[in-house]
C-alpha cells in the first residue's frame, strides 16, 4: 500500500455515489477506535493502526460492490503458553452494498453484504467486522518461540514429539496465510 494509508480513513461515506465514480479510499484507523475489536484482543501499540484500501465500483449487473484489503498488526493471546504473540492480521474481501435484508438474500453467494443506509456507511464498522472476522480462534506461538513448548518436551525424556509436526494450526503464519485467501 502507498504513503496514502498514513492518512486517516474517513468513516462516514456515501458508498453508492463512491461506487458510480469507481472510487478508492485508502487510509488508516486507529485501533484504539474500534471498542469491540479492542475487546477481542489481548492489545496493541498505542499508535497502532489498521490500514486499509478500499475499491468501490459497479459490477456487469450494476451491483454496487465494495472489494478491500487490510493489514494491522496485534498482540493476541498464545492459547499454549497464554503469554502475548505480536501478530499482523491481513484480510482480502469483496461486500455487496445493500440496504435491506430483502436486497441482502437477493446477492449471489460469493458475495457478502455490507447493510448500509440509503446515503451513508460507516466505514470503521464495516472494518472493524472484517479484523474480527480475520482474527484466528486459537493463536499458537511458532513451537520453537513459545515458553510452554519447551515445557511439553521436558516431559518425554526420549525427545519424541508428543504433537506431530505437521499438526495443522501450529504455526500462527500458516493459519494467517490460510485465512487471507479465505472469502467471507
Ligand atoms: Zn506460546
Amino acid at each position: 500500500m502507498s504513503n496514502a494509508s498514513s492518512a486517516e480513513l474517513p468513516k462516514i461515506v456515501d458508498p453508492y455515489k463512491l461506487a458510480e465514480h469507481n472510487s478508492v479510499l485508502e487510509g488508516s484507523i486507529p485501533l484504539r477506535a474500534l471498542p469491540r475489536f479492542r475487546d477481542a484482543v489481548l492489545g496493541f501499540d498505542d499508535d497502532a493502526a489498521c490500514r486499509v484500501k478500499l475499491s468501490f465500483y459497479m459490477d456487469s449487473q450494476r451491483r454496487r460492490i465494495v472489494s478491500g484489503e487490510l493489514e494491522a498488526p496485534v498482540n493476541l493471546e498464545c492459547q499454549r503458553c497464554m503469554g502475548p504473540m505480536g501478530v499482523v492480521l491481513v484480510s482480502q474481501f469483496i461486500l455487496g452494498l445493500v440496504t435491506s435484508d430483502e436486497q441482502a438474500q437477493g446477492l449471489p453467494r460469493d458475495l457478502e453484504p455490507f447493510l448500509t443506509d440509503d446515503f451513508s456507511a460507516d466505514l470503521w464498522s464495516m472494518v472493524e467486522d472484517e479484523l474480527l472476522l480475520v482474527l484466528a480462534p486459537y493463536p499458537l506461538h511458532e513451537r520453537g518461540d513459545c515458553p510452554a513448548s519447551e515445557e511439553l518436551e521436558a516431559y518425554e525424556p526420549d525427545g519424541s514429539s508428543a504433537e506431530p509436526e505437521e499438526k495443522t494450526g501450529d504455526n500462527p503464519f500458516s493459519v494467517l496465510a490460510g485465512l487471507k485467501n479465505t472469502k467471507h
